[in-house]
């Protein structure tokens, strides 16, 4: 066969043309890629950030720190500052240890990585946060979403049933939700924890807004791990996640975890803002009081559900969602659009809890699109 393959490399028209199509994996060509939707000019509520600047001071530390930082190296591929004072915020059990990732994001990948077997099944709930699904299909992995009951609440039966039949290597459960908002029983999370054959990973991207946490229950359950991000409490520009539990599950994912993910400035920048932890945190603060007020302004629109948050957005039902986004970007305010995705999620839309400033903003479009369409 080779002398074939010869003589046709020699003969260009009669060549094997490689394209995409025909080189890469069915799943990657079957996917969408995540859309982030152009957003200069407009008020910008389409993606969970924080919208307070910080203090003048925090700033001119954080300028003289990058200003004396080694871009020339190689960062520390242990990360030991940044990780001594993630340690220190999360009051990590004793004896747990942190693995750092490039955002949340790339921790999901690392496990999926390190337990697609052909056949493992990845399990998460629908409507969640997508990234689950798309790297399960990644990795070549199966993907299992068990649907949601009424009000976005864990269906414990159907969970339960599905971990029996699947035995899923590793079940997602983000708490709070998105792009729900609503914190799922703790109950019926330990009870999904203690029937998985494999881990079972609570992502807490949104802690700082919330009123629980599994950090304190690590020790408890040899088969949970915890899963944060920095970019919601106001760091989503330096990409910084981490996953706390065991060292035996940690080192074996360190192996796959590329030495130098996370930056240089990422880290001492990293570090720096979580010795001014206090002021994340009184931002977050801040937060929840205006998604008391913005919760409120939007139950009192005619014609529109909202649903509980314990997290730095907001998700409303509204007639003609689509509608309503894009009159809502005509008028400069941008939010997130979830209908025509997971039928769950038909005629909703997610808004971001922005400053006082940016909410009233988008409580004024928001009315004058509705009564415009009516
Ligand atoms: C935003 C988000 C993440 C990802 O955060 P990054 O650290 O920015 O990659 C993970 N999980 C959930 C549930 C999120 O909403």
């Amino acid at each position: 066969m080779n002398w074939l393959v010869s003589i046709l490399n020699f003969m260009p028209s009669l060549r094997y043309t490689v394209t995409p199509e025909n080189l890469f994996r069915q799943e990657i060509l079957a996917l969408h890629a995540y859309h982030v939707q152009p957003a200069s000019g407009m008020v910008k509520l389409d993606a969970m950030e924080n919208p307070y600047h910080l203090p003048q001071e925090v700033r001119d530390e954080i300028a003289q720190l990058v200003a004396d930082a080694a871009i020339n190296r190689y960062p520390d591929p242990g990360a030991h500052q940044l990780k001594i004072g993630i340690g220190k915020m999360t009051n990590l059990p004793t004896g747990m240890d942190i693995l750092l990732g490039n955002g949340s994001d790339e921790i999901i990948q690392l496990l999926a990585m390190a337990v697609a077997k052909p056949g493992a099944v990845l399990l998460s709930v629908e409507p969640s946060f997508v990234m689950y699904k798309m790297i399960a299909a990644f990795v070549g992995m199966k993907y299992v979403g068990v649907p949601l009951a009424e009000g976005f609440s864990l269906d414990l039966q159907a969970m339960l049933d599905a971990i029996k039949r699947e035995q899923p290597a590793l079940v997602f459960l983000a708490y709070p939700n998105n792009p729900t908002g609503n914190a799922f029983d703790a109950d019926a999370i330990k009870q999904i924890i203690l029937t998985t054959p494999g881990l079972v990973v609570v992502d807490e991207a949104y802690y700082a807004f919330a009123r629980d946490s599994f950090v304190p229950l690590l020790a408890d359950y040899d088969n949970l791990l915890v899963m944060r991000t920095f970019s919601k409490l106001g760091m989503a520009g330096l990409r910084l996640g981490f996953l706390a539990g065991a060292p035996a599950w940690l080192e074996q994912l360190e192996k796959l975890r590329l030495p130098y993910n996370v930056g240089v400035l990422p880290q001492i920048v990293g570090a720096k803002l979580l010795e001014h932890h206090d002021i994340l945190l009184a931002q977050a603060e801040c937060i929840k009081q205006e998604r008391v007020k913005l919760f409120a302004a939007i139950s009192g629109l005619m014609e529109v559900k909202v649903f509980p948050s314990e997290a730095n957005f907001i998700l409303f039902r509204v007639a003609r969602a689509t509608m309503v986004f894009e009159g809502l970007k005509q008028r400069g305010v941008l939010i997130k659009n979830l209908n025509g995705g997971h039928p769950a999620l038909s005629d909703c839309l997610r808004v971001t809890v922005g400053t006082a400033e940016e909410n009233q903003k988008f409580i004024a479009a928001l009315q004058e699109t509705i009564r415009v369409s009516l």
